[in-house]
């Protein structure tokens, strides 16, 4: 009876997808055309936003062309390649929804799960994110380490971010405030979503191949990520460096003494010296354990100096289509 209730009220949602785009000239038609054919079906308004991070391929004039063709298409095109989370906090600061959906260009979050999220918003969820069960697509060192990092960071964090989940998710107009209201540089989103709280389900996927091309996730980047996932939500790599600098000077003195010990007992024997300033070295100085101790410090400082550089989070060149919608960026 309640979910008819709201289900009917439903009718009136306004839906904005965002879909970050970057090098994806071969994905866009067809996944503009899954979406359209998924939300039609559901009878909703809608606007399909398509966030263009800097694309160097023919993304952008291919989605200049559908938006001509096509009122509910909306370009946001930044001025350089800022990264994907960038690009989604954008179409979130450009999304008018009643509810929000992120989902990536490349067909691997499938938009015929939209219906099952868009079910959860209306029993009340303000964030109801895939879950992925399978992950055909990606590589086995991909799994091994996304299995790895989720495990790791809900060690170190102390809101809970549910592991086998990206950003592929739908929003309330709430939790999408609530996010857009936390202008940290340095984004790991899924981290901020589940750091507002609120009502959270999961729905159940299988992650798909990628329509075409390659991962736009190199590496570099991945590891950039998971960076931004345990020095945004952690400040327990501080204290771990702090204990071990204690462990390890405790455990110098501890051999130091051994040996003064054995010194004065006159069995030191004529290696005393090598032994006594090796200790120093590796215990008291340890330069390789301290720098990389500096190393994560310097990981805090070089975020804290973003933050108070206090830089835009990103540089948009143009944008299409949002005079005609209700488009209302406050
Ligand atoms: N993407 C982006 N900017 C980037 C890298 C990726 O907007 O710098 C987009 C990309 O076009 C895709 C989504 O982010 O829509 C996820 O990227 P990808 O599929 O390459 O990541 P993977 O699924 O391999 O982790
Ligand atoms: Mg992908």
């Amino acid at each position: 009876m309640m979910d008819k209730q709201l289900g009917s009220s439903a009718d009136d949602i306004y839906l904005s997808i965002i879909i970050p785009v970057y090098n994806e000239q071969a994905s866009i038609t067809e996944c503009s055309r899954r979406l359209t054919d998924t939300i039609q079906n559901i009878g909703v308004q809608y606007e399909l936003i398509f966030v263009d991070d800097g694309s160097q391929d023919r993304s952008l004039s291919i989605l200049t062309e559908l938006q001509k063709q096509d009122d509910h298409v909306k370009v946001v095109s930044f001025a350089r390649n800022h990264g994907h989370q960038l690009a989604v906090t954008a179409g979130l600061d450009y999304a008018s929804g009643d509810a929000i959906v992120i989902i990536d260009a490349d067909l691997q979050d499938p938009p015929e799960l939209i219906p099952a999220m868009l079910d959860k918003y209306r029993e009340g969820y303000d964030v109801v994110y895939g879950k992925r069960i399978s992950r055909e697509g990606d590589s086995a060192f991909k799994k091994a380490t996304a299995w790895g990092f989720y495990r790791l960071l809900n060690k170190l964090t102390s809101c809970y971010i549910p592991p086998d989940t990206g950003d592929f998710r739908l929003v309330s107009r709430k939790a999408a405030d609530a996010v857009r209201g936390m202008r940290e540089h340095n984004r790991f989103l899924r981290g901020i979503f589940a750091w507002i709280g609120f009502r959270q389900t999961a729905v159940e996927f299988e992650r798909d191949k990628r329509f075409a091309g390659e991962t736009k996730y190199p590496l570099g980047k991945m590891l950039k990520l998971a960076g931004d996932g345990v020095f945004s939500f952690s400040l327990k790599p501080l204290g771990w460096i702090a204990l071990s600098g204690v462990g390890a000077a405790a455990a110098g003195i501890v051999w130091l003494l051994g040996l003064l010990i054995l010194a004065l007992a006159g069995r030191a024997g004529g290696d005393f010296g090598f032994l006594l300033s090796l200790v120093c070295a590796i215990f008291i100085e340890c330069t390789g354990w301290i720098l990389a101790a500096l190393g994560v410090v310097g990981m805090y400082v070089g975020r804290i100096y973003q933050e108070v550089q206090g830089r835009p989070l990103y540089l948009v060149a143009s944008s299409s289509g949002f005079d005609s919608g209700a488009y209302k960026k406050s």
